[in-house]
């Protein structure tokens, strides 16, 4: 597991600020969701954390390191989308163990990885079945199988449950608590969903025009909310 530190981060796209100076330390194990408004830059920061885009100014530290120069696929971190693509001709098995079949282990070894992340995630009784014969619970719970079995250091989730229906959400979304209390990895959230925000975050940081306009616990912004912005996405009704 790992912190995960935003130092002065800013982001334009062709001259467009997108992100503004955000100073940001997430906790070692901590869960932390980013809510905001559309276009607020929710998905940029998670892809500015992760390395696939670089950072127009500021750093982004690991445990404590900067690592502007350390590639995306070096940075021990899984990313799990809205949408999730899974390798529609191979089964679940395959799926999950893909990104381990070059990583030089044995094919027992693989398959042992697979089968333990599998069965954390109960579709175990699954392995031998394609992507068009899941659910759509079920697929993102290969998807996120798939995230998990390079064992991250940091997890992030860009709206992950937001093409499911509303029950395949409520199980999904204790699945994912379930699986963040028992193995702690650092996890940074976006959703639009409220309840989502409430039930799993250790913090909530709500983000306004690339900017952070409060961070604070569910309590904290559901309580004392600074701006009626906030109270918007969080707060008490008033
Ligand atoms: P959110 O995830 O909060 O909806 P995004 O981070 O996707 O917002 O986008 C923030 C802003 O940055 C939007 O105005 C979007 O159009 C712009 N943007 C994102 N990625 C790019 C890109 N690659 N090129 C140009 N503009 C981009
Ligand atoms: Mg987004």
């Amino acid at each position: 597991m790992a912190s995960v530190e935003l130092r002065g981060v800013s982001k334009s796209f062709h001259s467009v600020d997108v992100i503004r100076n955000v100073d940001l330390t997430v906790a070692d194990g901590e869960f932390v969701v980013f809510v905001g408004p559309s276009g607020c830059g929710k998905s940029t920061l998670l892809r500015l954390i992760a390395g696939l885009i670089s950072v127009s100014s500021g750093e982004v530290a690991i445990d404590g390191e900067a690592v502007t120069d350390v590639p995306a696929s070096a940075r021990g971190i899984a990313f799990v989308f809205q949408s999730y693509a899974l390798y529609p001709h191979m089964n679940v098995e395959r799926n999950i163990g893909f990104a381990l079949e070059t990583s030089g282990l044995k094919r027992d070894a693989i398959r042992a990885k697979v089968m333990e992340v599998a069965k954390l995630l109960k579709v175990d009784h699954l392995m031998g079945r394609r992507p068009r014969e899941l659910s759509g619970g079920q697929r993102q719970r290969v998807a996120i199988g798939r995230a998990l079995v390079r064992k991250p250091e940091v997890f992030l989730f860009d709206e992950p449950l937001s093409n499911l229906d509303t029950d395949l959400r409520a199980e999904m979304r204790v699945e994912i608590a379930r699986l963040h209390k028992d193995l702690g990895v650092t996890t940074i959230y976006v959703t639009h969903d409220q309840v989502e925000a409430m039930t799993l975050a250790d913090r909530i940081v709500v983000l306004n025009a690339g900017v952070i306009e409060q961070v604070g616990t569910p309590h904290e912004l559901y309580h004392s909310p600074r701006s009626r912005f906030v109270a918007g996405f969080i707060g008490s009704p008033r």
